[in-house]
């Protein structure tokens, strides 16, 4: 009916940031905090040249902060750099660095403090993620998933401890999941990986915390425009109407998964350690975890 809300009105009551699919920056950002939230700060954002780590970049560069995305392909983090520093002005180091090598990221840390001299915030954002039943995983996958995430983001945590955090404190993101709340189908590697990450980050709040690093999870629900959204049946889903499931009856976009990153790092959240910040639309406590379904989903190639 005419007096029905348009999408516009409807996104505009729910206090929805506007967003854009590919690894674009926002043509137009409205900030909601202080744009110097961050002046002066440097983040080290591993996985920051593609989804939802490349908005975090960018956000948190509207807010002042010099960026240093690290990924393995220099050619994604140099051509994500360019778009950065376009939109905002800030300056963004682009690093080559695989996290499951130690020597690849203290090489990249080393480089990044003689560029910048300090390092304040870390971001733990690389990872991979598939579909697949635990029958057809193979012991290899299994182990590749949890040695990106999991060990990664242990490897990367200690070379800025070792490097920089045990001296001048700072601040760790780990970017997890939810999948292992519920057990969710065809998610037995990465559910098993970000738990263990969520573990890291209770013992690290607990021994780090006297040498003033705060150590907290982001766990993010389905995010629309991310590689994630797509390998995962996020696409299946929307078509399915699943998402009515979801307490707000929607994916969640990159720039309010960014901004919850924003709070977690900033001084915003100087009391905060130890704990893990769903971001999730409440879609963990209501959405389907149908095996079945999902399997469809997998056999019909939608992890390809
Ligand atoms: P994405 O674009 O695929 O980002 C993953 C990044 O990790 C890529 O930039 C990749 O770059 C990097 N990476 C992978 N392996 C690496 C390695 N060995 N060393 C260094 N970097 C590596 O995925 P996304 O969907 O935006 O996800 C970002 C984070 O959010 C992930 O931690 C993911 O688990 C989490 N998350 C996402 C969703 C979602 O809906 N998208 C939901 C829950 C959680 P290179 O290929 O260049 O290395």
């Amino acid at each position: 009916s005419s007096t029905a809300p348009t999408m516009a009105e409807a996104a505009m009551a729910a206090q929805v940031p506007p967003d854009e699919d590919g690894d674009e920056c926002l043509p137009q950002y409205r900030h909601l905090l202080s744009p110097d939230l961050l002046a002066g700060q440097v983040a080290f954002i591993t996985g920051g040249g593609s989804g939802i780590g490349f908005r975090i970049a960018e956000i948190f560069m509207r807010h002042g902060c010099r960026t240093v995305i690290a990924s393995r392909s220099l050619q994604r983090v140099s051509e994500a750099s360019k778009k950065l520093v376009a939109a905002t002005g800030q300056q963004c180091l682009p690093l080559s660095m695989d996290v499951r090598q130690p020597q690849t990221i203290a090489a990249a840390v080393d480089e990044a403090l003689q560029e910048f001299r300090r390092i304040d915030i870390l971001i733990n954002g690389a990872a991979g993620n598939f579909l697949c039943p635990a029958s057809a995983l193979s012991f290899n996958a299994f182990k590749t998933v949890i040695d990106i995430d999991t060990m990664g983001t242990f490897n990367t945590s200690k070379v800025l401890f070792e490097k920089y955090f045990r001296d001048h404190g700072g601040v760790i993101v780990n970017i997890t999941a939810t999948l292992s709340y519920r057990g969710q189908a065809l998610q037995v590697h990465a559910g098993a990986a970000k738990a263990a990450i969520d573990a890291m980050t209770r013992h690290l709040a607990v021994e780090w915390g006297p040498s003033h690093i705060r150590v907290n999870s982001l766990a993010p629900g389905p995010i629309s425009g991310t590689e994630g959204f797509r390998r995962l049946g996020g696409k299946f889903a929307e078509q399915s109407k699943q998402f009515s499931a979801i307490p707000l009856q929607r994916a969640g976009n990159k720039t309010e998964i960014a901004h919850s990153a924003l709070y977690l790092a900033s001084p915003l959240s100087s009391y905060v350690t130890g704990t893990t910040l769903v971001v999730d639309g409440g879609s963990w406590l209501t959405s389907p975890n149908s095996f079945s379904a999902l399997l469809d989903v997998w056999a019909a190639g939608a992890n390809q």
